[in-house]
């Protein structure tokens, strides 16, 4: 019980928490009904900041780049990244300097997670929307920095998301592996790590990102494993979140003690209840769900909007 997992061989870079990973098993009518089990995989609970898959996906960057002895590590994001804010953070802790490009115009009152990233070192360059979008301007412009994609997305990112499922005890029981997708960094790292007979689905928290599957396969060990993307959750696109899924995720922290946030996580339960409903899981079952976290995110939504 509780037994140290070898933290990838990185436990000394930075104090995470990751015995706090926990497997928690959900009891609900919609699925013991159709003889369906649901276990969640809890990374939100390794830290606060460098939370869920973001520290999975950045380790391995931290790594190359001190190798490389670059001393300043920068990356793009949005507002509200949880990238941005890992990144930040991880930064800090791993001592090497960290830049973000952020998209959009400085904001007169920046977002809480442009704050605490700002706080943890970060230099924070605002760029016109136009200009983000070409991304090799920034990079051939300070060359000696080390250069992350957005979202972590690449095989580095894959690599260190491919030790997610070293958390889960007793993982070949598992039929199904259920996360969200953002730029399909952490779905490529668990379908490389997921076990033959293992469907990995992931739901998109994006409308129509079409190119999405093409992104995964070019991440892939084995380049023929099989996955599935589904699209039908994005509940109106990219951030956004209706009154529904509001509703949705205080039902679920109330029914299960369960946090989920609003960009990813949240959309990925509800996806999995409906698909259960739908019957799209065979009775015996044995679903995963990635807990990716991304709770920082919550905070920008009007407080009291949340029950936690
Ligand atoms: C970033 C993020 C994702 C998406 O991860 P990708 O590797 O970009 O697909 C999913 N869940 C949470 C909570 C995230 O912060």
């Amino acid at each position: 019980l509780n037994e140290p997992k070898k933290f990838l061989g990185v436990a000394k870079m930075i104090p995470l928490d990751q015995y706090a990973i926990t497997t928690q098993n959900i009891s609900a009518d919609w699925l013991s009904a159709r003889q369906l089990q649901l276990d969640v995989l809890r990374l939100d609970k390794i830290h606060p900041v460098i939370s869920g898959n973001k520290w999975f996906k950045v380790k391995y960057y931290l790594q190359k780049a001190k190798a490389e002895r670059a001393t300043t590590l920068a990356t793009f994001g949005g507002a509200w990244s949880n990238h941005i804010a890992a990144t930040a953070h991880a930064g800090k802790v791993f001592g090497i300097s960290t830049v973000g490009i952020i998209r959009g115009e400085e904001p007169a009152n920046p977002s809480i997670t442009l704050q605490q990233a700002k706080a943890d070192g970060m230099q924070l360059m605002f760029v016109s929307r136009q200009a983000y979008r070409d991304k090799q301007h920034f990079i051939q412009q300070h060359p000696s920095w080390y250069w992350v994609n957005e979202g972590g997305y690449g095989q580095t990112g894959t690599q260190g998301a491919a030790e997610i499922l070293s958390f889960v005890d007793d993982l070949e029981t598992y039929t199904h592996i259920v996360a969200a997708v953002g730029t399909g960094t952490m779905l490529a790292g668990l379908i490389n790590a997921s076990l033959n007979h293992q469907q990995v689905i992931g739901i998109s928290s994006m409308k129509g990102n079409i190119d999405l599957e093409e992104s995964i396969r070019l991440l892939l060990v084995n380049k023929s494993s099989s996955f599935s993307i589904n699209h039908d959750f994005h509940f109106g696109g990219y951030g956004k979140h209706p009154t529904g899924l509001i509703e949705f995720i205080n039902a679920v922290y109330h029914q299960h003690a369960l946090p989920l946030d609003i960009v990813y996580t949240g959309k990925t339960f509800f996806a999995i209840k409906q698909l259960a409903e739908a019957g799209d899981f065979r009775p015996g079952s044995k679903i995963l769900m990635i807990h990716s976290g991304g709770l920082q995110g919550n905070k920008s939504l009007p407080a009291q909007l949340l029950a936690f």
